[in-house]
């Protein structure tokens, strides 16, 4: 058993059963089976199932966002949009059985085209950061395309995912065709990676494990998606509305206690206007409310763990901090929003993903210099960059060797739009009219005509 522990108070929540090898294996294997059947249900027929688990998870917005809110210190304005994201992701991805098209090639002697086949068992691994849309981008798709999904939460963060295994069941879903395994990412979601009927895994987490995982899968050629970490850059040019910007910052990278992967955590900042901006930046930083999640007013709620608060400190140890906001005292995984003052591209909070609410800032001379400070990093997740400049916009647009970017905004994720990294910020897209794809194998057929 593990304790599940309420970030905001330290308290244990509940116990939750972490599965062993062979239940792994004996869940993996009725995956596996119920395949066999999920395949075959019309196009029109899983649909239907797929908007009518939307339509349940729709039913259960608020009691998915309190235990969000529990579990996971999200604030509860997040929570119900995480959870709203699960509803639209199924609906998004419900029209799509129907639009699984393949193509009719042109080949003398007959007839040739392709199928977009299901790939089998897809295992997805969930971090604890928003384990309701990551499961979502994953098991949507993925059970669209027609095949069964088996779906590791984090150990931390288990609550909302074992919910929405059971509201599938509620949806009228076939049993094990959508099964969650909590437990431990070496047992449950190594076992994914060895075991061969899992054809594809889904990963979102820490780089490191994303390679291993990426590493394993190789020995059976088996598909992967990785989304992995981020060190994304706010570039904000002198001509930018400045107000508009600095107002808008403190969001962009604290918002879920920083614990996010497109956390715009670097700021970069014009010379010419660096004084002016980082003026206009502080009071946004300390307006930005830091209580009780639970609360309608919370802008940010706790850390994930104290292992996490630990991490999250050591970079603001030896520091130069600008300004901070403020948090709660007492019992939970508080950390206050913080600006650091980075001298040089080689200081480690510049460098290295926080996953905290900390934003490292350094001023640039041009454009050149903008963009070269933006891509000197191995990850290319997010980004974003304010100029009033539409030549400038799309050069730099183009230049930032990054998945997404937001120009004049942080537009968050949206599902109908591709997400995922460069570099070592992933492999592939989900989300988006394509996603779909990366849960299928093209498959080409030839009839001949000829007698
Ligand atoms: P992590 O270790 O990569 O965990 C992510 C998921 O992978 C969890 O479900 C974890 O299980 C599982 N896992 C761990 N080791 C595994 C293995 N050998 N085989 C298969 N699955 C495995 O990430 P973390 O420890 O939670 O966070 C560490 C750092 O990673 C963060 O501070 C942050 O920098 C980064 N991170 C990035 C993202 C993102 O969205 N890109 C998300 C989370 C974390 P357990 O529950 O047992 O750990
Ligand atoms: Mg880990």
């Amino acid at each position: 058993m593990t304790q599940v522990i309420n970030p905001s108070t330290g308290a244990v929540l509940t116990s939750v059963p972490g599965m062993g090898p062979h239940e792994t294996d004996a869940a993996i294997e009725r995956a596996r089976k119920a395949f066999e059947s999920w395949r075959k249900v019309a196009p029109g027929d899983r649909a239907r199932l797929l908007r009518r688990f939307a339509a349940v998870v729709d039913q259960h917005i608020d009691e998915l966002a309190d235990l969000e809110v529990r579990n996971s210190g999200h604030t509860i304005g997040n929570a119900r949009w995480e959870a709203g994201n699960v509803r639209d992701v199924l609906d998004y991805y419900a029209g799509a059985p129907e639009r699984l098209t393949g193509r009719q090639i042109p080949v003398a002697g007959g007839l040739d085209v392709t199928f977009h086949e299901p790939l089998g068992v897809v295992g997805v691994i969930v971090p604890w950061n928003f384990p309701m849309p990551i499961a979502g981008w994953g098991f949507g798709p993925a059970l669209a395309a027609g095949n069964t999904v088996v779906l590791k939460p984090a150990e931390l963060t288990p609550l909302t995912a074992i919910r929405l295994g059971e509201l599938a069941l509620e949806a009228g879903l076939p049993p094990h065709v959508f099964t969650v395994l909590p437990g431990r990412g070496s047992v449950v979601g190594q076992r994914f990676v060895t075991h061969p009927a899992v054809r594809k895994v889904c990963f979102t987490g820490s780089t490191d494990v994303g390679k291993a995982i990426m590493a394993g899968c190789a020995d059976q050629v088996k598909r992967v998606t990785l989304e992995l970490g981020g060190k994304s850059a706010n570039i904000v040019f002198a001509d930018a509305d400045l107000a508009k910007a600095a107002a808008s910052a403190p969001a962009s990278v604290f918002d879920n206690a920083g614990q996010d992967c497109c956390a715009r955590s670097r700021l970069l900042v014009q010379d010419s206007v660096y004084d002016e901006f980082l003026a206009l930046l502080e009071p946004a930083v300390r307006a930005f409310r830091v209580e009780d999640p639970a609360s309608p007013s919370a802008d940010m709620g706790p850390l994930i763990s104290s292992g996490q608060r630990e991490s999250v400190a050591s970079y603001v140890e030896d520091a130069d901090v600008a300004f901070r906001g403020t948090a709660p005292d007492g019992d939970g995984w508080w950390f206050p929003p913080t600006v650091l003052l980075a001298h040089s591209t080689g200081d480690r909070h510049w460098r290295e993903e926080v996953f905290g609410p900390v934003l490292s800032v350094l001023p640039f001379r041009d454009e050149e210099e903008a963009v070269r400070l933006a891509n000197d990093t191995e990850y290319g997740l997010s980004g974003s960059l304010w100029t009033r400049d539409l030549g400038r916009a799309l050069r730099v647009s183009r230049a930032v060797e990054t998945g997404a970017l937001s120009v004049n905004s942080h537009s968050s994720v949206r599902y109908w739009t591709p997400f995922g990294g460069m570099k070592q910020s992933g492999l592939g897209r989900e989300l988006g009219p394509d996603a779909l794809h990366s849960f299928t194998d093209v498959k080409n057929v030839f009839i001949a005509t000829e007698d």
